[in-house]
């Protein structure tokens, strides 16, 4: 089986897996998009993925991220930035995404509207929500508590647009459960920002559930690219 073999036959399974959890949850079967997440994975796995029609990729590493996204300018991609961001990175990020989902406190929000004005573009904002318990303290992503102060301030700053909430799923508890927390946060951000409707929640092993508590998109790696190298 050829890589562009194995791919294809990844990608069909995620989609029938994504269009059937639509369904049954009531929604459109083409309602939920994909994000393919190809970090770890090489410049020509994301060639082969946009021959079979795959037009968003994730990546989580800023000099891996750069580096792809310049060998694949032809390819007319949507980039997802989906990793931990540094605010010295930020603007950087800004150069080559087109969607940065890991937005989780204000200082990130001057150097990516920097970034977003020097490319003459406005990059689109999704802010990451924590659905760690609080004692679990350094995780990424904005408490929810401080989630209003993080939108209003993202919202007001030119250069973004602020396109709604990202979050994943603590290890250890069942997806379910945190992804209704994050389905109850959401209602309450979308009463002040009514057009910031993404929701970027779901992975390769919880996107049944993510699409269940209305995720608009899901962000999948493994399942599509295969187990990546672990990282020594
Ligand atoms: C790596 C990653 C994913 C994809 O995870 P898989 O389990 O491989 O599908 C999704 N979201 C984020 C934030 C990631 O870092």
């Amino acid at each position: 089986m050829t890589r562009a073999e194995e791919l294809a036959g990844n990608l069909a399974r995620v989609r029938e897996r994504i269009s059937a959890a639509a369904v049954a949850a009531g929604r459109p079967a083409d309602d939920v998009g994909l994000v393919v997440v190809t970090k770890f994975f090489p410049a020509s796995d994301v060639r082969l993925l946009a021959d079979l029609g795959v037009a968003d990729v994730g990546e989580n590493r800023h000099q891996e991220a750069d580096a792809k996204a310049a060998e694949c300018a032809d390819l007319r991609l949507r980039w997802h930035f989906i990793g931990g961001l540094q605010s010295n990175k930020a603007a950087a990020v800004a150069a080559y995404a087109d969607v940065v989902e890991s937005v989780d406190r204000p200082k990130l929000l001057a150097p990516l509207s920097r970034g977003a004005h020097e490319r003459d573009r406005a990059v689109d904002v999704l802010l990451q929500v924590s659905l760690d318990p609080p004692e679990h303290g350094n995780r990424a992503g904005v408490a929810p508590g401080d989630l209003a102060a993080l939108a209003e301030a993202a919202a007001q700053t030119e250069g973004l647009v602020l396109r709604g909430l990202m979050a994943v799923a603590p290890l250890g508890e069942d997806p379910a459960a945190a992804f209704d927390r994050l389905a109850q946060i959401r209602a309450g951000f979308l009463t002040d920002h009514p057009d910031a409707t993404t929701l970027s929640a779901g992975m390769s092993g919880d996107l049944e559930q993510a699409v269940a508590f209305g995720a608009t998109h899901v962000r999948v790696g493994s399942a599509v690219l295969g187990s990546r190298p672990v990282v020594p």
